[in-house]
């Protein structure tokens, strides 16, 4: 009874908090467990249809130990990729009518970040992640509109990796006359510079150049995994929509990031190049965390200029975009301290804090 109480109260001031929020959506995503990882040991205790996710700390068991948190939505391991894109899809397809659009992955490396926006090594259609569906969504529709909205897409990817901004590639799709909306030397005043650019006519071509931009994205470092995790990759789409009844022009893009991995890095136990990327890797996710919170709380200053990454962001982020970010979670006991890092970030940014869970499920 009371238990039901302290859970219609809460989603009460969620529903309040949402409204005020406006445009900012967090869905929570726990990922399984791997067969490598031996046998389970899990956090997570409850996950609700209704966006509720409760966790235990294993060091401190029984009531005191449980953590009650509440976000637009949570994925518990079963849930596939096919399940995540039904949801987000009118958010992608917004794009089209002419809305900003962003897309996260947030949380630390192993987690599912790239599971969730690429999908895992070699996809099948079926294991495709978020950037695929996305795209193959959007292509799908525009020539659907084809006769009385022509689309021109644009497609980039980019990635930041120690506040330096490396353009991987370009892609130009669909009936694109002009190179208008996409230019190389100017992403908000931004330089992107070597972008290299392809002529694309449909979505298998897309899907078989964006294999070749995140390999191009492994040339020159150690090894794709270590450079990955410390680097943002950016999808961008940019469309153009020609009403051809009325001539009018409608403008969206939809970013779609890959974060880098927020795991906490011990600073005594880093030097040199290691740490500058921890130090740049910490300075961004916060900027990030800044920006979206001062928007949730409808602050009058947005701190844009604090980082490369919500530079590049700035046109998605606030005004009438659209934002959603993916919380990943590794549910193993071992990634606890981890995990409650990275829930704590996606409370404040969510701008929700429901504090400890007065009961379990
Ligand atoms: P990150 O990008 O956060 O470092 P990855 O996406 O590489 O993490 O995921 C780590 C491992 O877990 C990979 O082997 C990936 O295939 C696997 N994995 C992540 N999420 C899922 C999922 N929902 N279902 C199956 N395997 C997953």
């Amino acid at each position: 009874e009371n238990y039901h109480a302290v859970l219609t109260e809460n989603r009460k001031l969620f529903n309040e908090l949402q409204e005020l929020k406006g445009n900012i959506r967090v869905f929570c995503r726990v990922r399984p467990f791997l067969p490598s990882q031996g046998a389970p040991n899990t956090v997570v205790e409850y996950v609700g249809d209704d966006g509720e996710l409760v966790v235990t700390n294993p060091t401190r068991l029984g009531k005191d130990g449980l953590r009650q948190f509440r976000f637009n939505k949570v994925y518990s391991p079963s849930a596939t990729q096919a399940d995540v894109f039904t949801d987000i899809k009118p958010l992608v397809r917004s794009v089209l009518d002419g809305f900003n659009v962003c897309i996260f992955a947030y949380g630390q490396t192993g987690s599912g970040k790239t599971y969730t926006m690429t999908g895992p090594d070699d996809s099948s259609e079926e294991d495709w992640g978020v950037n695929y569906r996305a795209l193959n969504d959007l292509f799908k529709i525009s020539q659907s509109r084809k006769g009385n909205i022509n689309y021109e897409v644009g497609v980039q990817m980019v990635e930041i990796y120690n506040e330096q901004c490396v353009a991987i590639l370009f892609l130009v799709c669909l009936d694109l006359h002009t190179l208008g909306i996409l230019s190389t030397t100017s992403q908000n005043g931004l330089a992107v510079p070597d972008a290299s650019m392809f002529p694309v006519t449909s979505t298998s071509d897309v899907i078989t150049l964006m294999d070749i931009g995140l390999q191009n994205r492994a040339v020159g470092s150690t090894a794709l995994n270590e450079r990955s995790s410390r680097s943002h990759s950016i999808v961008t789409v940019h469309v153009r929509g020609t009403d051809t009844k009325t001539g009018s022009v409608l403008y969206g893009n939809l970013h779609l990031v890959d974060l880098a991995g927020s795991e906490r890095v011990d600073r005594s136990e880093v030097k040199g190049d290691r740490l500058r990327e921890a130090q740049h890797i910490n300075k961004s996710l916060s900027s990030l965390g800044d920006v979206i919170f001062s928007l949730a709380s409808k602050s009058s200053h947005i701190p844009y200029r604090n980082s490369k990454l919500t530079q590049i962001l700035q046109s998605s982020l606030g005004g009438r975009a659209k934002t959603l970010m993916f919380v990943q979670l590794n549910p193993d006991a071992t990634s606890y301290s981890e995990s409650m890092s990275t829930l704590k970030f996606a409370e404040r940014v969510s701008g929700v804090e429901l504090g400890a869970a007065k009961s379990s499920k």
